[in-house]
């Protein structure tokens, strides 16, 4: 078949992935900056030391011995790689509701997709920048996480904040809830979409684009909003 070897090519950059993820996995848990060769565990067998040498080439290893280390360059690699991973994970389980045994898999394959410029910030906003993965480790920092939060002091204020016939744009949506954030999104509220409040009592009623909701407060503190017109009272 003729995806042989696109699939040859994509299974290789899973290895170096992979084999970044696990130093810095290493570093995360026990701070162990240095590791044996055979403690690298790709898939069924230990690591292939094709793929070591690839990335020693790369500048991202140093290898002494049998010890295996990240450089520089190599923690900041592995660092936007644990975080693409981590963001995937996130993406999957909360948004397509897939099997924690099968997440593993289908993150490791998407985290390449997200190379694209601009998508891992874009899910990053939608997810609402979120800290931790499903299985609780952090997830290291990117620029739309730290931009979020200086917004969020100037004029990214939850909807439930905005007074009657405010507008502005959805920045992000916020809920530990994927159920509410399935709910939201199925609803095309999405970051980037301009809104309304129309209403706030006796529900928040609101218009994107030209739909009109109606959310419980519950729903209108988990949509943060960016102000057309900041107030400053
Ligand atoms: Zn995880
Ligand atoms: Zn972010």
């Amino acid at each position: 078949m003729g995806g042989i070897s696109v699939e040859l090519s994509n299974f290789a950059e899973e290895i170096l992935d992979e084999i970044l993820e696990i130093l810095w996995t290493k570093l995360e848990e026990g701070g162990q900056e240095s590791v044996p060769r055979t403690d690298i565990v790709v898939g069924q067998g230990p690591v292939d030391e094709e793929a070591v040498a690839i990335l020693a080439d790369k500048g991202f290893l140093s290898i002494t011995d049998d010890l295996v280390q990240l450089t520089d360059t190599g923690f900041e690699e592995a660092r936007r790689t644990i975080r693409r991973h981590r963001l995937s994970e996130r993406l999957f389980y909360d948004i397509f509701d897939v099997a924690a045994e099968e997440m593993e898999e289908v993150a490791c394959r998407f985290e390449h997709i997200m190379i694209k410029p601009g998508l891992e910030e874009k899910i990053c906003a939608l997810l609402g920048h979120p800290r931790l993965c499903p299985h609780g480790r952090p997830i290291p920092v990117g620029d739309c996480c730290h931009r979020a939060e200086t917004q969020i002091d100037q004029k990214v204020v939850p909807m439930s904040d905005l007074r009657q016939d405010e507008a502005g744009v959805i920045a992000y949506v916020s809920t530990g809830d994927s159920d509410k954030l399935k709910k939201l999104m199925a609803m095309g509220i999405l970051p980037g979409e301009p809104v309304t409040l129309q209403r706030r009592y006796p529900s928040f009623v609101f218009t994107v684009g030209r739909s009109r909701f109606a959310v419980d407060q519950g729903m209108a503190e988990a949509i943060y909003v960016r102000r057309s017109d900041p107030v400053s009272s």
